[in-house]
């Protein structure tokens, strides 16, 4: 099943990581559970459960991004229909 540009029709994709997702959830989410750890020390030991968590939903769901217009889409939100 190959997938295809939904912009230029290209098939010259490569996968992207969703960076600006998994610093804002792992890295915001760190900062609020270390916040936390002064109140309740507790939190302090689900912060490398979370990086982790971030870390694996971050692998696990890349972006696809055309190397021949730039473009970027989640090829599960949008599943685009190849021509045979
Ligand atoms: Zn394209």
């Amino acid at each position: 099943m190959r997938q295809q540009c939904p912009q230029c029709g290209s098939y010259e994709l490569a996968k992207v990581g969703q960076n600006d997702k998994f610093l804002k959830w792992g890295g915001g989410g760190a900062l609020v559970l270390f916040a936390l750890g002064f109140v309740a020390p507790g939190f302090w030991i689900i912060i490398p459960l979370w990086m982790f968590g971030s870390l694996a939903v971050y692998m696990s769901h890349p972006l696809l991004e055309c190397k021949e217009c730039g473009r970027q889409w989640d090829p599960r939100k949008r599943p685009v229909e190849t021509k045979s």
